[in-house]
């Protein structure tokens, strides 16, 4: 599968500020449902015919990734208990559900901004730049 950002974004992700630390299930489960109780969430739903009208979280220590499961499920590493992995799966529904194209990005920073503020927004887009990120439309 062609997915030319993955590496990038996944090492520029690890540099970043993650947002707020979940400490239980439910705390995820809760700003998972903020999310998808907002105008932006139902904006983003009327746009993409996949995008469930609310997410069930599950997690288990022993995930070694996360992932998005249909119809409506999410699946989080221990290590991803943090809002930044919340929007990054949440992102996977609105904006491309295989891969990291720039329809992704582009949809993530939305839910960045809404949800972690629009200078947390600026930084992001800043470091996503700086690693290379194919984030405009085809110019090279
Ligand atoms: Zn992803």
């Amino acid at each position: 599968m062609k997915d030319p950002n993955a590496k990038k974004l996944y090492a520029a992700e690890n540099r970043l500020w993650k947002g707020a630390r979940f400490t239980s299930r439910a705390e995820i489960q809760n700003f998972a449902d903020i999310v998808t109780s907002s105008a932006e969430w139902v904006k983003i739903k009327r746009n993409h015919v996949h995008v469930p009208a609310r997410v069930k979280i599950f997690s288990a220590g022993d995930l070694e990734e996360s992932w998005i499961s249909d119809p409506d499920e999410i699946w989080l590493a221990e290590r991803h208990w943090h809002q930044q992995a919340v929007l990054h799966e949440l992102a996977h529904w609105g904006f491309s559900e295989m891969d990291h194209d720039n329809g992704f990005i582009l949809g993530y920073l939305r839910l960045i901004a809404g949800f972690m503020g629009q200078s947390v927004r600026e930084y992001y887009a800043h470091a996503f730049k700086q690693a290379r990120l194919q984030m405009g439309t085809s110019r090279r």
